[in-house]
């Protein structure tokens, strides 16, 4: 029987490099030649607990409970998840564990994982799309020229047609399923939707996503910001994410007799989501330079509520139409790059399970742009303004119960200590020097 080490190599594959994604939202690697690819998959490669304290200034360690540099965890790729990316690579998720192979709580691979499998057996299985926002910049992260630039202009498309057909090209290659990929409202600001997968996988795929972006990027002499405001005063990026849920194979956001047809668990899933928003703001778009994207006006859904199509709703509901055959979905906007996709995914599953489980009502529909309401109106019908101070953000999940339950205090602890190096460290500074500081902090 060929080995797949064996098959890889003879497809050229030398060199394997796996990843993982720690709490700040920062991914880090090590790669292996190929004929260490089992070892890499059975016994690890050997990585710090400091690694989950790493921080966004790219030399910082966020000391924590279990944030030690004492002792020694493993990384350990999931060879299902492997694709060979060109050029003699070959590319694959990793996880961490302890020495004897039990999971480590703070991964947040591993959390994922275990939200699923706790969906599974509450009868439910959830698809998530991923939306990746980015902006070109130049090799030393200054703005490159967009003289013709407009929003969503063909301009954008043109200019640019080299880099859409190679990461095209590339992603279908490597099995990533773009939806569609355009020009955004910022200066060279581009989106790229990524098809409806299962929770890991599509975290997966969207950390694969970013690596292709990256290294097409490279070849045009270009790199790629993934702040969530790359420039003050300018348009900020996104990391939306669209999820459905079925109750075996039966949709809970389509179908029913409740609210734009939900059944009551669909109903109850938004409810959680809405009503945990405050709490798992950190988790979402808890970034030092977060908050400077967090208002209205910004489609970033600054308003704690949600609404049909509406784009100012920290949850958007999308109904399934003849226009949107993926059917009925709610997409988390307020998510936004500088998150661990996969604890944002976490929370974002776990607080819709908590929510069905508690029967959480749904609250009232906010079918306007909240920011036109009065404050009364807001207060009336339950609408809170997100917070864009971390600080506030850093309290609130520190003190979740909820989601301390839903991802394990390891997690909440680590995400928490390195949001707080963020805020003792740089609060100090404006908009415009922390958006210069960690323009390419979250880049690959
Ligand atoms: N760029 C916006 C954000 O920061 C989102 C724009 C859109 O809705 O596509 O979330
Ligand atoms: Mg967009």
């Amino acid at each position: 029987m060929t080995t797949p080490a064996a098959q890889l190599e003879a497809d050229g594959v030398h060199t394997v490099v796996g990843t993982v994604v720690t709490p700040a939202g920062l991914t880090h690697a090590k790669t292996v030649p190929i004929r260490r690819l089992d070892a890499f998959a059975d016994a690890g490669l050997g990585f710090s607990p400091v690694t989950h304290g790493f921080t966004i200034d790219r030399t910082g360690i966020a000391f924590a409970e279990g944030i030690s540099v004492v002792g020694d965890q493993r990384i350990r790729i999931d060879l299902d998840a492997l694709r060979t990316i060109g050029d003699g690579l070959a590319w694959a998720p990793a996880s961490f564990f302890d020495q004897d192979g039990n999971p480590i709580p703070a991964c947040a691979r591993g959390t994922l994982a275990r939200i699923e499998s706790r969906l599974a057996q509450a009868g439910f299985r959830a698809l998530v799309g991923h939306e990746i926002e980015f902006l070109l910049v130049d090799s030393n992260g200054n703005r490159l020229p967009g003289n013709l630039w407009a929003q969503y202009g063909l301009a954008g498309v043109l200019e640019y047609e080299g880099f859409i057909r190679e990461v095209t090209v590339a992603a279908g290659t490597a099995g990533v399923d773009i939806e569609q990929f355009h020009p955004e409202y910022g200066v060279n600001q581009f989106e790229i939707s990524l098809a409806p997968r299962s929770a890991v996988t599509a975290a997966d795929q969207l950390i694969l996503a970013r690596i292709i972006i990256g290294r097409v990027a490279r070849k045009y002499g270009l790199r790629v910001s993934l702040s969530p405001v790359p420039f003050a005063g300018s348009v900020g990026s996104g990391a939306h994410q669209h999820f459905s849920l079925l109750r075996g194979d039966v949709p809970v956001f389509s179908g029913g007799t409740g609210t734009q047809g939900m059944t009551p668990e669909g109903e109850s899933a938004i409810g959680g989501i809405v009503s945990g928003l405050p709490q798992a703001q950190l988790i979402f778009c808890g970034s030092i330079v977060s908050g400077l994207r967090m208002k209205p006006g910004n489609w970033a859904g600054a308003y704690a509520c949600w609404g049909t199509e509406n784009r100012e709703a920290a949850v958007r509901f999308v109904r399934g139409t003849h226009g949107n055959p993926h059917g009925a979905n709610a997409e988390v906007k307020v998510v936004d790059p500088s998150a661990n996709p996969y604890f944002a995914t976490a929370a974002i599953l776990g607080l819709a399970l908590d929510g069905i489980e508690h029967s959480a009502p749904l609250p009232r529909e906010t079918s306007v742009d909240p920011a036109t309401l009065s404050d009364d109106a807001r207060a009336a019908a339950g609408v809170l303004a997100l917070s864009a101070d971390q600080s506030e953000q850093i309290t609130a999940l520190d003190g979740s119960a909820r989601l301390r339950a839903i991802l394990g205090d390891a997690a909440v602890n680590a995400l928490v200590a390195v949001r707080r190096y963020e805020h003792e460290t740089y609060s100090q500074l404006d908009a415009e020097a922390l958006t210069e500081k960690f323009r390419m902090a979250w880049s690959l």
